[in-house]
């Protein structure tokens, strides 16, 4: 895959305020914020998009999960956020390496959830 911003940031060229950083994953603040709280967590591991993630990726993807967990109750959010991937263009995703969007800080219902980030 063509490298990205991501990729820059995860491996320290452009230099980024780490929320949460581990061997497997960085997380940042979202230079857009669509929140109150908007944390990106970047696998430093570049795949371009979820679906791209293969059998050898289980592992990471798990760890990502579970880093979530810690980044959110370390923010002190971890009983409301939404979690939100956007896989391809059409689904809106602009940098194509995997990242997940940690949102919290407002409102959110199921009403929205078609919204993603925009909610
Ligand atoms: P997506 O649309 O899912 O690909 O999300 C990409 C996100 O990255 C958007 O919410 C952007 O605001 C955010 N973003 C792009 N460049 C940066 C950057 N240099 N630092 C932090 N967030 C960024």
């Amino acid at each position: 895959m063509e490298d990205t911003i991501f990729g820059k940031i995860t491996r320290g060229e452009i230099p980024t305020e780490f929320v949460y950083e581990d061997e497997h994953c960085v997380a940042i603040n979202d230079i857009h914020p669509q929140a109150p709280v908007h944390v990106l967590v970047i696998p430093r591991k570049p795949i371009a998009k979820l679906s791209d993630a293969a059998d050898e990726d289980q592992a990471l993807l798990g760890h990502l999960m579970l880093a979530v967990g810690k980044i959110t109750r370390q923010l002190g959010i971890s009983d409301a956020f939404r979690l939100v991937v956007n896989n391809g263009a059409g689904s809106g995703q602009t940098v194509f390496h995997l990242h997940l969007h940690i949102l919290a800080g407002r409102e959110f219902d199921e009403a929205t959830l078609a919204r993603g980030i925009q909610g």
